[in-house]
């Protein structure tokens, strides 16, 4: 497959957190995503995503005393009836119960958010906030779930994830994207975060790490480095594909080359030298 017409290191002009996060990953699952944009299906568990996070952003809309598990159950079968209408989710399930088993599955996920946090109690920042800065050698644009500050005045960075944890051992690369909202968050606000929860409603379980100007230093240039070896990717047609677990998610598989039979194009071992740049 050859790279669409007009694509060229100097059309990299913004990248957002998700997306350099997937380059970090695997660079051909970049490349199918942001260059080749193939069309993806959404999955079931996407789906979760999406309402969970709509009716989650809308609860904080009411009033404390009215964010209820009732409330949030009712925001996200108002969500479901929305999005349902729009194409992409609308034929997700082939009978009623299969939607049903999902929608109960659902409810399931959301309801343990009350275990992680009581709402009534948090009063965020910002939601959904757009975030678009420069850095020079690329725009860094994204939407952040939420921003809260603390008792104490200190920022902190909320992401939901509706699927389980993954081992502790294995959570701190999931903060990739979150360190890139802290330092967008830093150089908005002028104020550097204080903390980082991916709150993971799959299996009730909240990590957190700490931040400091340190670390945002070395994300900033861990970004640059990213856009260089995104754009040295781009100009040789490489993204060699980057087999891992977290394949067994991925929309591509079966099309990857490092599927196909024969063998891949480019071994796990090929695909080193262009992470290795990238992470500076
Ligand atoms: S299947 Fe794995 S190696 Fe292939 S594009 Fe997806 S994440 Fe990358």
């Amino acid at each position: 497959m050859s790279l669409s017409a007009g694509t060229s290191p100097a059309t990299l002009k913004t990248l957002s957190p998700s997306r350099a996060a997937n380059f970090k990953q695997c660079p051909r699952l970049y490349r199918f995503r942001s260059i080749d944009r193939l069309p993806e299906t959404i999955t079931e568990h996407q789906a979760r995503g999406t309402a969970a996070h709509l009716a989650l952003e809308r609860l904080f809309d009411l009033p404390a005393g009215h964010r209820t598990a009732d409330r949030l159950y009712d925001l996200f079968r108002e969500v479901w009836t929305e999005l349902r209408a729009v194409p992409e989710y609308a034929g997700l399930f082939g009978t009623i119960d299969e939607e049903r088993d999902w929608g109960l599955k659902s409810l399931g996920v959301i309801a343990n958010y009350f275990t992680l946090e009581d709402p009534t109690d948090v009063t965020p920042l910002r939601r959904e906030l757009e975030m678009t800065e420069d850095l020079g050698e690329i725009g860094i644009h994204g939407i952040l779930d939420r921003l809260d500050e603390r008792p104490d005045g200190k920022l902190v960075i909320t992401d939901y994830k509706t699927g389980a944890a993954p081992a502790e051992r294995y959570a701190l690369p999931a903060f990739f994207a979150l360190k890139i909202y802290a330092m967008l968050v830093r150089r908005r606000f002028e104020q550097t975060p204080a903390e980082l929860r991916l709150m993971y409603l799959g299996s009730s379980t909240v990590y957190s790490i700490r931040v400091d100007d340190g670390m945002l230093d070395g994300i900033e240039r861990q970004l640059l480095a990213l856009t260089k070896a995104i754009r040295r990717a781009i100009e040789q047609d490489n993204f060699p594909p980057r087999p891992s677990i977290l394949c067994g998610w991925c929309s591509f598989r079966d099309i990857c080359p490092a599927f196909a039979d024969p063998p891949a194009e480019t071994t796990p071992a090929e695909a080193l030298p262009v992470l290795s740049a990238a992470a500076g």
